[in-house]
């Protein structure tokens, strides 16, 4: 039987590679739904080319763009938050891989984690904000998290078949960013494009902005303290300019296993749709011979402060990590945007994190309420 499955976010670079995957495996998955935001040529293109049963557009002008052309396929149209908000509540479903951009991601997770949907996650955001909430309805409701950034889908290789009391730590690589070698005392002037401009990953706007502040790799830190149940200093932080090495985990024994591959999104979307298996594909894999050498450096905080932001809100908890990203989300907006510096994203976030008004266990509502306190309090840039 084929699985069922629903793309929220299909127009961004993780849903564009997520449907080059499914063309592959055209005898083992059935596509439900497609959502966008505001990409609607795209997702005509999508629509034509995938033939889905159901789409969402989320930005209400997109859909006037293309209301007249989506007469032509016999499709159900839902539109705004509250249709993507509907489909992710379906059990229509088998799998629903959550691609959307930052803190939007985390309510249309919880609805299908709720419903009894698996959820392949490429929206960290999530967890960083529901981290608790999200590991409650795991264990009530059976469904699963099958992890697509490409750290934890590391971490997730490294761990099968081990005894979790056997591991003693879990190593996340990261790249270092476009940012890495250059002088700090020219953090100041960095532009929008130079920051847009990444080493290794082909990705969208907002990541890659949070690959160049570092504070994604804080980010990851936060989803694999949820994801793995590891406590903040059992898990490091090491730079590894090639990307080669996407995350690593150490034994009590000192033995480290580590996952290896070209960076490719594919590879992480693939094993998140098809785990257990390792479906034979096409692209290109790993030549050692050409790959040159893996080099390992400590990440520089002085550079990089988000990194220990991140570590702070996680010894804080409650709502401290769901503040940070908040005022993540909005600061790397206003930075695209042209309204800040790049290095206002980290003082903004600091300020945020330190500033805003903490509760210790914080329900679904308080966290929509928080994302109103930080929107109204950088209202004023
Ligand atoms: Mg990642």
């Amino acid at each position: 039987m084929k699985k069922k499955i629903s793309i929220l976010g299909s127009t961004g670079s993780i849903g564009v590679n997520a449907l080059k995957i499914l063309s592959n495996l055209k005898d083992q998955f059935e596509l439900v739904c497609l959502t966008a935001n505001t990409n609607s040529s795209l997702l005509l293109q999508q629509i034509e080319k995938f033939k889905p049963k159901s789409i969402c557009i989320v930005d209400l002008d997109s859909y006037e763009q293309i209301k007249n052309e989506l007469d032509s396929f016999d499709v159900e149209v839902l539109t705004g938050r509250s249709g993507l908000l509907e489909i992710s509540k379906r059990d229509n479903v088998d799998i629903i891989l959550n691609a959307l951009v930052g803190a939007s991601g985390m309510e249309p997770t919880i609805n299908a984690l709720n419903a009894g949907v698996d959820v392949a996650l490429a929206n960290k955001e999530t967890l960083v904000m529901a981290g608790n909430i999200i590991n409650s309805i795991l264990m009530k409701k059976g469904s699963k998290i099958f992890p697509v950034d490409s750290e934890h889908s590391a971490i997730w290789h490294c761990l099968l078949g081990e005894d979790f009391n056997d591991i003693e730590r879990l190593i996340l690589t990261g790249s270092g960013g476009p940012f890495r070698t250059r002088d700090l005392a020219t953090f100041d002037s960095i532009s929008i494009e130079e920051a847009l401009n990444h080493p290794n990953w082909d990705m969208g706007n907002k990541i890659t902005i949070d690959s160049a502040t570092m504070m994604n790799k804080g980010l990851e830190v936060i989803e694999a303290h949820w994801l793995f149940n590891f406590k903040a200093d059992d898990i490091d932080i090491v730079v590894h300019p090639q990307s080669i090495i996407h995350s690593m985990v150490e034994m009590k024994d000192k033995s480290i296993k580590a996952q290896m591959g070209l960076p490719d999104m594919k590879i992480p979307i693939q094993y998140a749709l098809t785990y257990p298996r390792h479906i034979k594909t096409s692209w290109e894999g790993l030549d050692f011979f050409k790959m040159g050498n893996l080099t390992f450096e400590q990440a520089d905080l002085a550079k990089f402060p988000s990194i220990s932001l991140a570590y702070r809100a996680l010894d804080r908890l409650g709502t401290a990590c769901a503040a940070l990203n908040l005022s993540n989300d909005f600061s790397v907006n206003l930075f695209l945007n042209g309204r800040i510096k790049f290095t206002e994203i980290s003082r903004i976030n600091e300020e945020i994190l330190d500033n805003h008004p903490w509760t210790s266990n914080p329900n679904l509502s308080d966290l929509l309420n928080l994302e109103n306190w930080v929107k109204e309090y950088l209202s004023k840039y």
